[in-house]
């Protein structure tokens, strides 16, 4: 079986012989997304695009239920727009790619490619802005960005990636951290309700927080190997923009003020998580909810056996006809392929339902639904297959969250001290939980204590209550996440 996969091109690598090759592997084959001509740029194939159309439309639809509204900011910024918020310009400058040349001449300004939008969308809305009637002000963009990144990884570290950027002026600081709540809320809901992904909410450290922002907030979500991956963030951003780009306003009682900003995004980054969270040595597990195809039929027939194919092909319709709508169903009729290439290859794309309809089941009346997620095969009667799938999706979507939750609580630990933390991490990566005073030397003793591990963020469910920090044994307030991380 090891020289097949070897020899095989369309063997994908086993999870437990290196992690980082399966990953290519299963989002190559199964035609998620695969690498472009120039380095770190990624090509994300129909397959991979559908499955950013369901994420998108999920969270589109919180974004406006929760007041926001899209609106679209170009993709070249002038230089001197960027410069004008120190912290944030030194964070970004080393990613930033510019254009120095358009129309064949060197410009008098270079133009940054965006790394993100807050220079270009303050300088806006300094003109747009003027009185507390004009707040608050709640907007998103679906866009690209370009970071140049040195070490990239498909949908994971990409130098152009997809994402939404929302941007929101209030006018009390309190408003707008509820803002940064509720829109980590809602990238929470994305991750648990759509993916299936459990996360861990908190706040970032100091030296891990967005470049300009007062704080950042994050959801953590375990991959099946143990590492976290960050999902999504949320920053409150308090007056470090509105001060530089004079964004002012005239208060209820007339004085003038800078509003209180938020900044927030999600990128194709999550479908990594998705991958990473639930696949396995077959390839993709997708949760219902977003599968581009959430039920394959494959019909099982012989070309010889006319009265056969006349059955099965009398059953295909007549289960499309009973499937309700909104049941993302494809048959597949493609000739020429054995039944279990067939399999293999919605295995590989983790369809969520396999039904198989072939004459010898028809002969009594029913058909074989094989589950992704586990494998789990139940027989139906072939005329209450229709109208049972949406509820086979929702318990397959449930069974996946259940699989990744086990995974979180079994492999999370409380320590209380360095050595703990690092014996801990001796067999496997975990997530590990643990007091801590917040100190950026503390932070540097925990990143020395095991390799490669940093503190993902301070857990908004937990609080230390003056416990002693795992690092110096001060009184800590705070609960750290500490974990390897992609
Ligand atoms: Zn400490």
């Amino acid at each position: 079986m090891a020289e097949a996969r070897r020899t095989d091109p369309k063997a994908i690598t086993r999870q437990s012989d290196d992690f980082d090759r399966w990953y290519v592997d299963v989002v190559r084959r199964a035609e998620l997304a695969d690498y472009a001509p120039v380095r770190g740029c990624m090509v994300i194939r129909p397959y991979g695009f559908a499955l950013w159309e369901h994420i998108q439309r999920a969270l589109d639809d919180m974004f406006k239920r929760t007041g926001h509204q899209n609106m679209y900011f170009p993709l070249l910024i002038p230089e001197s727009y960027l410069q004008k918020e120190a912290e944030h310009v030194e964070g970004f400058a080393p990613e930033v790619a510019w254009v120095t040349h358009g129309g064949g001449k060197e410009l008098d300004e270079r133009l940054a490619i965006r790394p993100t939008s807050e220079t270009i969308i303050c300088s806006m809305y300094a003109d747009w802005i003027h009185s507390w009637r004009d707040l608050p002000v709640k907007v998103n963009q679906w866009c690209n960005v370009c970071r140049w990144e040195m070490r990239t990884r498909l949908f994971l570290r990409t130098t152009e990636f997809l994402w939404q950027e929302g941007h929101t002026f209030h006018e009390s600081a309190e408003e707008a951290q509820a803002e940064v709540a509720t829109m980590l809320d809602c990238y929470a809901e994305l991750a648990e309700e759509w993916l299936a992904m459990p996360v861990i909410r908190g706040r970032k450290t100091e030296s891990e927080k967005f470049a300009g922002a007062v704080y950042t907030s994050s959801i953590e979500a375990m991959m099946a190997d143990g590492w976290a991956l960050q999902s999504g963030t949320s920053h409150y951003l308090g007056q470090n923009f509105s001060r530089p780009y004079d964004i002012k306003y005239s208060d209820r009682s007339n004085a003038l003020q800078y509003p209180h900003q938020t900044s927030w995004g999600l990128s194709w980054r999550i479908i990594g998580g998705a991958v990473m969270a639930h696949g396995d040595d077959a390839g993709l597990v997708l949760p219902p909810k977003v599968a581009p195809v959430q039920v394959v039929l494959v019909p099982i027939t012989r070309s010889n056996d006319v009265e056969g194919v006349r059955v099965v092909e009398e059953a295909v319709a007549a289960i499309e006809r009973a499937t309700p709508e909104g049941v993302r169903l494809t048959v597949d009729r493609r000739e020429g392929i054995r039944p279990g290439e067939k399999y293999a290859h919605w295995e590989l794309r983790g369809v969520p339902l396999r039904i198989v309809v072939g004459a010898k089941d028809l002969a009594e009346q029913r058909v074989t639904v094989v589950r992704r997620v586990d494998g789990e095969a139940l027989v139906v009667p072939v005329d209450a297959i229709g109208a049972r799938l949406p509820e086979m999706l929702k318990s397959a979507q449930a069974a996946i969250f259940d699989a990744a939750r086990g995974r979180l609580d079994s492999r999370s630990v409380d320590v209380t001290s360095l050595d703990e933390l690092a014996d801990a991490f001796r067999e496997r990566p975990v997530f590990a939980s643990a007091p801590f005073c917040n100190r950026a030397e503390c932070e540097e003793r925990v990143k020395a204590a095991v390799h490669a591990v940093t503190v993902r963020n301070l857990r908004a469910d937990r609080t230390a209550s003056g416990a002693p920090c795992l690092a110096c044994g001060g009184a800590a307030e705070d609960v750290a996440l500490i974990a390897r991380a992609y």
